[in-house]
């Protein structure tokens, strides 16, 4: 070092001395940039010589290099010099300061702390950060569930918000088909051939391989036309799963992105996501399936009584804000107990399950059909006046009166029903009265006969069933 003759002091050689025993790596320079010393680490992670250091500028010695086009005297003043260095795979972070002794020429220093492990740590801390703001943001989303097609809308959007991705779809199998449920940054053309199955190959692919993800090569894109017409340079595909089976795939993709970029972060994100959504899916699933229990009679599949009496508030809440009439039609089966006594409660059972399958077919997806007890049945007919349900009414009647009823391999038995009308809010002024009304006119069937539908309307009047049918 007594060779340089920049270095001309005592104190500049102990100094020098001191800084060559110094386990981080430094470097002093002039305050023009001209390399006045570097110790031994400094060296040794750069590979180089003393002599093809000393004398030189900054800005052509590896590891501070970056300093030579920014490097002046203002920037060290304002002392902000903490500046963070990547050189070959390792991370330092560089401190500048003065070392001037008096009377003798300025000099500056810049010593490099190695925070490879603490970058590593940072990098550790913000993807954990960015998983639990994936699983918070998603989680979130089921619990507000209630309805699938909105919590798929809106996991897509929390998807591509916490993401890079820009395009993202969605779509689910129903029945044997896929069905595309969401997507954004689609073009319609593109959203109906997907919905055509343009990409029932790759999902294909994608659900041979079963790994968390795939991501389709840019070859598979470039023979998607339709997918490079886009502009997709980068697309992958997540799998769903429900109990084990694919139920669906999340496509998220990219216009600006190519294969080489993926890193892998990105594939552990994919991954989370993956997982979560399944899981997210499979809870709504399992949600709506207690749910659906909760409201419906085991046997036939109809809405229970509890079920009923909620819907019946609601549609006297709706009838008195918006002046809108809706009726009721009990039915009970006729000499039903004959039949388990003949037959058997087996028998019995399979006849309430095929009556059952004629009530949903005939009715309106608005009407909402009741098991209200063993053989009794509800239909509530939101906006349907009296005749209206009636009408319909006779006509649920008939068929039941003309279907085959098969008790077992070889007998075939036939049933009839009877039923009771009445509308709100002409015959009643609440849910108990509308019901009692119904249950009058039903009544009235089952004294005038059987195998009859009567209105609560002619109940109180002299004759008492006028408007009934005959069979
Ligand atoms: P009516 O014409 O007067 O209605 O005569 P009915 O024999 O139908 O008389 P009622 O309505 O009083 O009898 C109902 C019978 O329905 C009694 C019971 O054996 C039968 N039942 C009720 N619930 C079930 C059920 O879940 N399964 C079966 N198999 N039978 C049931
Ligand atoms: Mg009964
Ligand atoms: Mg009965």
């Amino acid at each position: 070092m007594h060779d340089d003759p920049k270095i001309k002091s005592a104190g500049m050689l102990k100094q020098n001395i001191f800084f060559d025993l110094f386990p981080d790596p430094i470097l002093t320079f002039t305050t023009n940039g001209t390399v006045v010393f570097a110790n031994s680490v400094f060296l040794n992670i750069i590979s180089g010589k003393k002599e093809n250091v000393i004398g030189k500028h900054i800005s052509e010695i590896p590891l501070i290099n970056k300093f030579g086009g920014t490097f002046d005297h203002v920037m060290l003043n304002t002392a902000k010099d903490l500046e963070r260095i990547e050189y070959n795979n390792k991370n330092y972070e560089a401190i500048f300061f003065h070392v001037t002794h008096a009377g003798e020429q300025e000099l500056l220093c810049v010593i490099l702390k190695d925070i490879t492990d603490f970058i590593h740590l940072e990098k550790e801390l913000v993807k954990r950060n960015k998983e639990l703001i994936i699983i918070s943001t998603l989680s979130r989303t089921f619990i507000s569930s209630e309805n699938m097609d909105v919590v798929i809308e809106d996991l897509l959007d929390k998807i591509l918000l916490i993401t890079d991705f820009t395009i993202g779809w969605l779509i689910l199998k129903e029945h044997s088909s896929y069905r595309l449920k969401a997507s954004r940054g689609l073009s319609s053309g593109l959203e109906k051939r997907i919905e055509e199955g343009i990409l029932d190959s790759v999902c294909k692919n994608v659900a041979d391989m079963d790994e968390p993800f795939y991501i389709v090569e840019t070859s598979e894109i470039s023979d998607i036309t339709m997918l490079e017409r886009e502009g997709i340079t980068f697309l992958t595909a997540m799998p769903l799963h429900s109990n084990k089976k694919i139920i669906g795939f999340l496509f998220l993709a990219r216009r600006d992105m190519v294969t080489e970029s993926f890193d892998f972060d990105t594939v552990a994100l994919l991954s989370l996501i993956g997982n979560n959504i399944s899981l997210i899916l499979d809870k709504i699933k399992l949600f709506q399936e207690t749910r659906r229990l909760a409201i419906t009679d085991s046997l036939t599949g109809l809405f229970n009584r509890r079920h009923f009496y909620k819907h019946l508030a609601i549609e006297i809440a709706r009838s008195k804000r918006y002046g809108n009439t809706f009726s009721l039609m009990l039915f009970d089966i006729d000499n039903f107990k004959e039949i388990n006594d003949t037959y058997g409660h087996h028998a019995g059972d399979m006849a309430l399950i095929k009556i059952s399958d004629i009530f949903k077919a005939v009715s309106r997806e608005t009407d909402v059909v009741v098991r209200y007890g063993g053989e009794e049945f509800i239909i509530i007919l939101p906006n349907t006046t009296e005749d209206a349900a009636y009408a319909l009414a006779n006509r649920i009647k008939q068929t039941v009166q003309e279907t085959d009823f098969k008790i077992s391999t070889s007998e075939r038995i036939r049933l009839t029903l009877s039923g009771g009308i009445a509308s709100f809010p002409d015959h009643a002024s609440d849910e108990h009265s509308l019901l009692n009304a119904a249950d009058q006119a039903l009544y009235a069937s089952k004294a005038a006969g059987k195998n009859r539908i009567s209105c609560f309307k002619n109940t109180s009047c002299e004759k008492n069933i006028q408007k009934t049918t005959k069979s």
